[in-house]
C-alpha cells in the first residue's frame, strides 16, 4: 500500500564496528547475535546498511554527567577499577575499550535519527541499539551509554514530540528516568513484571514526574503471559497513547527477549506477536508521526531463532514488505551447524512459529494483564486530554 509520506528504503546500521561492544565469552550479550541476525536480513533482501561510528562526548554529555563519562574513560583504560569507580555492575562488567565501543552503539542510533529529522529516510533500524538500562551516573543490565535516550533528547531539542515505545521483556528503566519530567517525551514499556525480572521497576503507578504526570506508562505483565494477552495490551494501548499524545516521530525498541524460547525471562511469546507489534508500529508512524520511525534491537539471547527472525521481522515491516512464509534456505543452511554446536535452538524453517509454540496462558494470568492495561490506559488518557484541552 503506498504511503502518504515519501518512504526511501530503511536504513539499516550495522558493520564491523558494531562488534567492538563485546563483554567477553560467556556474556549473553555478545556480539555473536549480530551474524545470524544480520544475514537474514541481506537474505531478505537488506542491502543499505552503515557502519556505525562514535559519538562524541558532547552528544554523550546530553543524557549523561561528565563525572560517568570520565569515569566510563577511565575503566576503558584500566578496567580492574571497576570496584573503586562503582559505576558499574556485575552484569555490565567494565572491558578494555568500553568508552569507544559504547560511543559508536550511541553514535548509531544518533546517526538514523540525524537521517530522520533531515528528511532523508522514513525508517531506520539499529539492531545493536537500544541500551536502555543506561542512566545519567550509572551503567547498568548490559547498558553502558543510553544510545536511545541521546536520540531522543536529539530529536526533542529539534522541536518534535517524540512517542517511544519499549516492548523489550524488560522494563526501560533507564529512558523512562531520564524523560520523566518532560511532557514532549511520551514512554510506554510493556515488559515483564519487575517481580519476577530484571530491572524490578516499571510499576503501573509510575507515570511520570511532575508537570509529565501520564508521560510514562507502565504496563508489567504476569511471567507466562502470551501472544494472546500480550497483543491484547499492546493494540488497546499503544495506538490509544500515540492518539491522545500527538507525537511527531516515533522510537522503539523491539527486544526480541519477550519470546517463549529466550533463555533469560518468562514471558511466552511467539513470532506471530512480534510480526504484528512491528506493523502496528509502522502504522502508527505513518498515521501520526509522518512516517518517521527509528527502531532499535535491544535484548534477546535466543540468537538462531528468536533474534534474527525479530530482526527480520522489524525490517520487513520498515521496508513495507509481506513476510515470507519460510525462513531463506541458505540462511538456515549457514547456521544451523553452529546452532548445533554450542546446543541452542537452530534457525527455525518458519518466520512465524506454528501453533503450540508456546504455552497458552492461564485465565487468571489473561485478566491481571487486561486489567493493568486498562489502569494505566485510563489515567494517562484522562491526564494526555485534559493537557491538550481536548
Ligand atoms: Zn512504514
Amino acid at each position: 500500500m503506498p504511503d502518504a509520506q515519501p518512504e526511501s528504503r530503511p536504513l539499516v546500521i550495522y558493520g564491523p564496528t558494531s562488534h567492538a561492544y563485546d563483554f567477553g565469552p560467556g556474556h549473553p550479550f555478545t556480539p555473536r547475535r549480530f551474524a545470524p541476525g544480520i544475514d537474514l536480513l541481506r537474505a531478505l533482501g537488506a542491502a543499505d546498511f552503515e557502519e556505525p561510528v562514535a559519538a562524541d562526548d558532547a552528544a554523550l554529555a546530553t543524557v549523561h554527567k561528565l563525572g560517568f563519562l570520565a569515569d566510563i574513560a577511565r575503566l576503558s583504560d584500566y578496567p580492574e577499577m571497576a570496584d573503586e569507580l562503582a559505576v558499574t555492575d556485575g552484569d555490565t562488567p567494565a572491558f578494555y575499550g568500553m568508552h569507544h565501543a559504547g560511543a559508536t552503539v550511541v553514535g548509531g542510533t544518533l546517526h538514523a535519527m540525524e537521517q530522520l529529522l533531515a528528511g532523508e529516510r522514513g525508517h531506520a533500524f539499529h539492531p545493536g541499539g537500544g541500551l536502555h538500562h543506561a542512566f545519567p551516573a550509572r551503567a547498568s543490565g548490559f547498558c553502558v551509554f543510553n544510545d536511545v535516550a541521546v536520540a531522543i533528547r536529539r530529536a526533542r531539542d529539534g522541536g518534535h514530540r517524540v512517542l517511544y515505545v519499549d516492548v523489550d521483556v524488560h522494563h526501560g528503566d533507564g529512558v523512562e528516568a531520564i524523560f520523566w519530567d518532560d511532557p514532549l517525551v511520551q514512554t510506554v514499556s510493556i515488559h515483564q513484571s519487575g517481580l519476577t525480572l530484571f530491572p524490578g521497576t516499571g510499576w503501573v503507578e509510575d507515570r511520570g514526574g511532575k508537570g509529565a504526570q501520564g508521560s510514562a506508562v507502565n504496563i508489567p505483565l504476569e511471567p507466562g503471559t502470551s501472544d494472546a494477552s500480550w497483543l491484547a495490551v499492546l493494540e488497546s494501548v499503544v495506538p490509544a497513547v500515540a492518539a491522545a499524545f500527538r507525537p511527531t516521530l516515533l522510537v522503539t525498541l523491539n527486544g526480541s527477549d519477550a519470546h517463549a524460547h529466550d533463555p533469560l525471562a518468562n514471558l511466552q511469546l511467539t513470532t506471530l506477536a512480534f510480526a504484528r507489534a512491528a506493523r502496528l508500529l509502522d502504522d502508527i508512524a505513518h498515521r501520526y508521526a509522518g512516517g518517521r520511525w527509528l527502531a532499535t534491537g535491544g535484548g534477546g539471547y535466543d540468537v538462531y531463532s528468536a533474534v534474527p527472525r525479530n530482526w527480520a521481522l522489524v525490517w520487513l515491516a520498515q521496508a513495507h514488505h509481506d513476510v515470507p512464509a519460510e525462513t531463506p534456505l541458505g540462511w538456515r543452511e549457514r547456521w544451523t551447524s553452529e546452532a548445533e554446536s554450542r546446543s541452542v535452538n537452530a534457525p527455525p524453517a518458519l518466520m512465524l512459529d506454528p501453533e503450540g509454540t508456546a504455552k497458552p496462558e492461564s485465565a487468571l494470568v489473561a485478566a491481571a494483564n487486561r486489567a493493568t492495561a486498562a489502569k494505566a490506559l485510563q489515567h494517562t488518557l484522562a491526564v494526555l486530554s485534559e493537557r491538550h484541552g481536548s
